[in-house]
């Protein structure tokens, strides 16, 4: 049993509105020149009629017997440790599904709600822990989404604000280089609506592959190409990404200081934004380490540290340099010495070389001391492996809140006042900050092709609220169609898969 609403003095959802006579929309009308053996599918703005036999233009709705049907069962995910199917079958009571909410009910394959007033697809109740809990599922349409891709690599990727093509087209551009990563801002309402009609056939299928963590080439205005894969490395201009740097040419020389003092007069960490010289750093300066009289080209910021020593690249610290030497302008010769041991070393280690200078202050390449080998390689051993990642944003502030309340503003509140939970095919959602439900979510913690499109052109995506059924009442949900979750188990056509490891169960306590 589920508990009663209180009355709804104190409560914000607002006066009830007068009805006589409420709005009853089950389907939309097929136009009357619709041949017969046609149905309408109404699941999106393009109201594709579909022949028997035939899919929609998005391949997901059919027309199976005169039918319109979802092709793909909704996907359902077991809780872990939850056994559903008994050892022995005379063991079975049915009662499996009246444990602890063993089962999610996701978004994947869910059915959408266009136009939008209709309640959701599902409205799930379960019970967690003694408490009565609601479950709207849904996928919806999203026009206003994008996605945010890290990518982790010092190599040079293009200027910043450069556009970023898939297939020739304009599909986002190149935004902010983070710390050992470099991050693109792909697809958007401006490619999928504003531009061609291939831009935004273009910008869809690209979006669709991100978020079902397929790989995509891209071609950088004025910069590299690239191969992108949620989870996978980075391939920039055919060539396998392997090493997220240790940090910055500076951070470089902080971390390994002491661990090169006494074995080098001078070390210089080659980094495209600040590289780093250890006798002029504050720390060659605590460890007392004596001038050398080394002339970097570049911009000196601070003692020790170097902006634009280099062109940026593929090369040394994501440099265009292949000789580390080019960045030396020279030696003061009142200060270097003949004999000064200088190691150069870029920001992951894969480029490194020792140096002794001759009697005319000319840096000569020798082998490598096995004390700073070994420095060269914990910077390597340091730095994780590239990756990228891909983070799908979407806005869920807007009409989709009315398959879940007839007063959307309640569930944003909602949420905003952590009553409510999202998730997206069972993935904890970051909600942003400010207005709207603008909600984040790595693609990796989703099911591999929760991911479709429509092509008006957009994304869909499964989206999922849960919250107290009390807290569901309370917002003006549609309880009139809450259903059982053993009755969704019974009745819908449904794909069981295993939870996603590392993703906590929706249903655990909201607070
Ligand atoms: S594109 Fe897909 S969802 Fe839209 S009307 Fe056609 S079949 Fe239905």
């Amino acid at each position: 049993m589920s508990e009663s609403a209180p009355p709804l003095r104190n409560l914000r959802a607002g006066p009830a509105t007068p009805d006589p006579a409420p709005a009853q929309v089950v389907k939309a009308k097929a136009p009357e020149n619709m041949a017969v053996n046609k149905v309408l599918c109404d699941a999106c703005p393009v109201l594709c009629q579909i022949s028997e036999g035939r899919l929609g233009a998005c391949d997901r709705w059919g027309n199976v017997h005169g039918k319109l049907q979802r092709m793909d069962p909704v996907v359902l995910m077991t809780r872990p440790g939850t056994v559903l199917v008994p050892a022995s079958p005379q063991e079975w009571d049915g009662q499996l599904l009246h444990q602890n909410a063993p089962v999610f009910v996701s978004g994947v394959a869910s059915g959408t709600t266009y136009p939008d007033y209709k309640p959701a697809p599902f409205i799930v109740a379960s019970r967690q822990q003694g408490v009565d809990m609601v479950t709207v599922v849904t996928e919806s349409i999203f026009s206003y989404c994008s996605f945010k891709i890290k990518i982790d690599t010092d190599r040079y990727l293009g200027p910043e604000q450069a556009t970023v093509r898939f297939a020739g087209e304009a599909v986002g551009h190149v935004t902010t280089i983070e710390y050992g990563s470099q991050f693109l801002s792909l697809g958007g309402v401006h490619h999928l609506t504003g531009g061609s009609r291939r831009e935004g056939r273009m910008t869809c299928e690209l979006m669709e592959r991100l978020g079902n963590q397929q790989p995509v080439d891209l071609v950088i205005e004025d910069g590299a190409s690239l191969r992108v894969q949620a989870g996978k490395a980075p391939v920039v201009n055919g060539v396998e990404e392997q090493r997220m740097r240790v940090g910055c040419g500076s951070a470089a020389i902080g971390i390994f200081a002491r661990q090169w003092f006494g074995h080098a007069d001078e070390v210089v960490v080659v980094d495209d934004h600040i590289t780093g010289v250890l006798s002029e750093h504050q720390a060659g300066k605590c460890l007392d380490m004596p001038p050398t009289g080394i002339r970097i080209r570049g911009r000196k910021s601070t003692p020790g540290r170097y902006f634009q020593v280099a062109n940026p690249g593929t090369g040394w610290g994501g440099t265009d340099i292949d000789d580390p030497l080019v960045i030396i302008e020279g030696w003061d010769p009142k200060v270097a010495r003949p004999g000064l041991r200088l190691l150069m070393v870029s920001t992951t280690g894969e480029h490194a070389q020792y140096y002794v200078l001759d009697e005319a202050l000319l840096a000569r390449a020798v082998p490598m001391p096995a004390p700073l080998q070994a420095v060269v390689d914990r910077i390597g051993e340091n730095c994780e492996p590239s990756l990228v990642t891909v983070l799908f944003v979407g806005g869920a502030g807007g009409s989709l809140r009315a398959g879940v309340t007839e007063n959307p503003i309640l569930l944003t509140r909602s949420i905003k006042d952590l009553l409510t939970r999202v998730t997206c095919a069972g993935a904890p959602a970051y909600i942003w900050p400010g207005g709207g439900i603008t909600v984040m979510v790595d693609v990796t913690r989703m099911p591999a092709g929760s991911f479709g499109s429509v092509p008006t052109p957009a994304i869909v995506a499964p989206i999922e609220f849960t919250m107290r059924r009390l807290d569901y009442e309370r917002l003006g949900g549609h309880t009139d169609r809450i259903r059982r979750l053993e009755d969704v188990w019974a009745t819908d056509p449904h794909r069981v898969i295993p939870w996603i490891p590392h993703n906590p169960w929706p249903l655990e306590s909201l607070r």
